[in-house]
């Protein structure tokens, strides 16, 4: 059987660039891979073919052999002149290095893995109040710590793990398959590298065990809900004594019966009667620090705007604190008496008189209205 052509098998002209042939090939072998192909020979002689393809077009100098003398030029079993390959039984590894270097993960590490914890996420709720003026809380949460019956080895009271012997300890083992080996987790201990014979009857030999830890944490004034606190190395115990994850507080702010904040500004809705806004008059109005003064001008509308400088929040990450917006809101009185409604109709006789003069908005209103139906006719 003659062997076809590499840039055939490849499936590029030979005036293609390194890249179009790393690219040629990448495509060929994720196709024909054992791996994706398992017990496939013709999927594997595919494979092969394309790897010594790229095994010789990848290299320049083999490349030249191969373009002035073909198959004779860089096949080592022809002897004669050209190129004499150092690999007998070529090596693919420093293809596969190269090639898929990035789809296989580069080697295993050796030894034993020390995985750090999990970082953990804790949602704190909190008043508004308490997360202006800032206040120090205590959370319980759930965790995995080590488990103190047997310090985290997993291995019952006397005993201790094992070298796993199918691995020797490492952790990973060669798995032949096809024409060449594929570094995998060692299944006998699933990468641990030792094997727990007489397991801890406290933690069944995780060497961890749940459990709730009471944690005082300290939140600083002017958080507001998405901020996290981080509390280093209180998340969840490490594996093989690998470092502790870290426990993120995440802040999550109440619904306040008064206050709305955004950002550094609080909005507040304040009632007002139609007698207070017409006159005009003074009223008191909370605010985080107590009730002040908010002095309302005669003639105020509904929906009117009250800036109060510096009642609003400092920020947690510092700066001028924000202001407090309080919007008038003018309520239509209810539950009226048989005498509030005569002086009410009395009150509302006198404005006709003077053609709604006293209502600004009204009687602009009205002239709109009144425009509109004149264009219709
Ligand atoms: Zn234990
Ligand atoms: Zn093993």
């Amino acid at each position: 059987m003659s062997k076809r052509d590499y840039y055939e098998v490849l499936g590029v002209s030979r005036s293609a660039s390194a890249q179009d042939i790393k690219k040629a090939y990448r495509k060929l072998a994720m196709k024909y891979h054992p791996d994706r192909n398992p017990d496939d020979t013709e999927a594997e002689a595919k494979f092969k073919e394309a790897s010594e393809a790229y095994e010789v077009l990848s290299d320049e100098q083999k490349k030249a052999a191969y373009d002035q003398y073909g198959h004779a030029g860089v096949d080592p079993n022809m002897g004669g002149g050209g190129f004499h390959s150092a690999a007998g039984g070529a090596s693919f590894s420093d293809i596969f290095g190269d090639v898929f270097g990035d789809i296989f993960g580069a080697g295993g590490r050796g030894g034993t893995r020390a995985n750090r914890g999990s970082d953990l996420r804790y949602t704190l709720e909190l008043d508004l109040e308490e997360a202006v003026r800032g206040t120090s809380v205590e959370i319980r949460v759930p965790t995995m710590v080590q488990c103190e019956t047997c310090d985290g080895s997993g291995a019952k009271k006397g005993s201790s793990p094992v070298t796993c012997s199918t691995c020797g300890g490492i952790g990973q083992v060669r798995m032949q398959q096809g024409f060449f080996s594929v570094q995998q987790t060692c299944p006998a201990c699933r990468g641990q590298g030792k094997i727990i014979k007489d397991p801890c009857p406290d933690c069944h030999g995780q060497g961890r065990k749940e459990k709730r830890k009471t944690l005082s944490v300290k939140i600083p004034p002017g958080v507001d809900t998405g901020d996290r606190i981080r509390l280093a190395g209180e998340g969840e115990a490490g594996l093989n004594g690998g470092p502790t994850g870290d426990l993120y507080v995440q802040v999550a702010v109440r619904e306040h019966p008064l206050f709305r904040r955004e950002g550094k500004d609080l909005y507040s809705e304040v009632p007002i009667s139609f007698v207070d806004a017409a006159l005009g008059g003074e009223l008191e109005v909370p605010t985080l620090d107590g009730r002040v003064k908010l002095k309302i001008p005669a003639e105020t509308q509904t929906g009117k705007l009250f800036r109060l400088r510096g009642k609003g929040v400092t920020p947690v990450r510092g700066g001028n604190p924000g202001d407090l917006l309080c919007r008038v809101i003018i309520e239509t009185p209810v539950n009226l008496g048989k005498e509030q409604k005569e002086l009410l109709k009395q009150f509302q006789e006198s404005l006709e008189k003077e053609g709604h003069r006293q209502s600004p908005k009204k009687s602009g209103w009205f002239d709109g209205v009144k425009s509109f139906f004149d264009d219709m006719l």
